[in-house]
């Protein structure tokens, strides 16, 4: 590198989060990237610009791969503006969306481009697509594949939108054989209709009822069968958004015999619990649904032990007026992508973990889930200069009309939290402190491989 090219920016805090550890370090950028990693009173270069956060801790960006942004189609709901804003101001400087509940559904290449084109000029952070493999398009998902998809989303059971359908045992092996055959990555809501039409569903605005409706052995049947099916083909499969702390074994189980399997669960199942949801307050309704505190505290333990790889938001919104207080009949989906990192790190150091954990969890396992664990995902040489600057002792309370995503509901309101996002940085520019967003500047990103 050129003398005066290593080191436009520096970046200077008393905690820095590295792979290596939490340090006093200067951090060098230049042309968007990390080109150094430096002790604390390194020399600023002639020219170069100092910014210094004090004891405020410098770590990388969080990539949240479970996002739906809902844009074209549904943008009342959510829309790439007001969600990458959402996500910048709570240090997220990647996001992944999900292919559904947005109108055309990211089922095919020409969905797919539809879908860049309406968010690239709206994109605050970068963004990357999720393909989804429905009933009847097997056909499309080598096309999307080579297109830039970072993988395909399947239901099992139905979706809650009727354009999304969800794949039966046949079409699921058919999909998974076709993804396998191409190297891809196939991502499961994992709830088996066959339970879910057993449990009881007596409706209505008790929260038990609606968790009795969404029982544990739904979760836990589709995921061994997922795993049957992942073993049998040797194919890459991915659990989305696990909440039944039932399943833990046999996931354990599937990775110590090697089967290719990962598994999220998000900050909603790891900080809040049943006990605690009012009855009619379906800003709480999400599936697979919340559960008890002791089912919390062994998701907790299986994050600490690597069982779960990673925690994303699954930041899935809806208009207001849809939040009903019948629990069967209420959107499901928890708005919390601003919240994501405050939320589970409040959680989080109440239990003995540190900030580390937290970055292990939503930035480096997450940048590794969808391949960009060499370019993103870490405070280290040769990465894209993605931070968040974060005051992990100060508190806030959660006020819904403070909060950027297009609708004030959330399941977090009146909560007070630990960790203010004191600004956020993409490719060394920063792109939103104290409420106050620069131009968009994300990029659209594909996957490379
Ligand atoms: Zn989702």
């Amino acid at each position: 590198m050129s003398d005066d090219r290593w080191g436009e920016l520096i970046l200077r805090s008393t905690r820095v989060i590295t792979p290596e550890g939490t340090r006093a370090a200067s951090v060098a950028v230049a042309g968007g990237k990390i080109t150094a990693v430096l002790p604390y009173e390194a020399e600023v270069p002639a020219g170069a610009r100092l910014e210094d956060f004090g004891d405020d801790v410098l770590l990388p960006g969080l990539i949240d791969t479970h996002v739906h942004v809902n844009d074209p189609g549904r943008t009342e709901w959510e829309g790439f503006w007001t969600a990458t804003r959402a996500a910048a101001a709570g240090g997220i400087t990647t996001l992944i969306d999900m292919p559904l509940n947005s109108l055309p559904p990211t089922t095919t290449v020409n969905h797919l481009r539809t879908k860049q084109e309406v968010a690239r000029p709206k994109a605050h952070i970068d963004v990357g697509f999720w393909g989804g493999a429905l009933p009847g398009n097997v056909k499309d998902l080598r096309p999307l594949h080579d297109a830039g998809v970072f993988g395909f989303k399947a239901f099992l059971s139905p979706s809650g939108v009727d354009e999304f359908p969800e794949l039966d045992q046949d079409q699921l092996d058919r999909s998974l054989a076709e993804i396998a055959g191409f190297g891809g990555l196939l991502i499961v809501h994992a709830e088996d209709p066959h339970h879910l039409a057993a449990a009881p569903q007596k409706g209505g605005g008790r929260y038990a009822d609606f968790l009795a409706s969404r029982p544990r052995d739904a979760e836990d049947t589709a995921i061994a069968n997922l795993i049957a099916r992942a073993k049998h083909l040797d194919a890459r499969v991915h659990v989305l958004h696990l909440s039944s702390s039932d399943a833990l074994p046999l996931i354990a189980e599937a990775k110590r015999e090697g089967v290719r399997l990962t598994v999220e669960t998000c900050p909603h199942y790891l900080t809040l619990t049943a006990e605690e949801v009012p009855d009619g307050a379906s800003e709480f309704k999400c599936c697979p649904p919340i559960r008890e505190a002791a089912n919390q505290d062994l998701l907790w333990q299986a994050l600490a032990d690597g069982t779960i790889d990673c925690v994303v938001t699954d930041h899935s919104p809806s208009t207001a007026d849809l939040k009903t207080d019948d629990f069967a009949t209420a959107w499901g989906g928890i708005s919390g992508l601003q919240l994501s990192l405050s939320a589970v790190w409040t959680e989080a150091r109440r239990r003995g973990h540190g900030l580390e954990d937290v970055v292990r969890w939503m930035s480096q396992r997450t940048a590794r889930l969808v391949g960009l664990g060499e370019r993103k995902g870490a405070i280290e040489a040769g990465r894209d200069a993605d931070f968040a600057v974060l005051a992990p002792d100060e508190t806030f309370a959660v006020d819904p009309a403070a909060l950027h995503h297009r609708n004030p509901v959330t399941a977090y309101a009146g909560r007070t939290l630990y960790g203010v996002v004191k600004s956020t940085w993409l490719r060394g520019e920063r792109i939103v402190s104290e409420g106050e967003f620069a131009e968009p500047a994300g990029r659209l990103l594909e996957r490379n491989d």
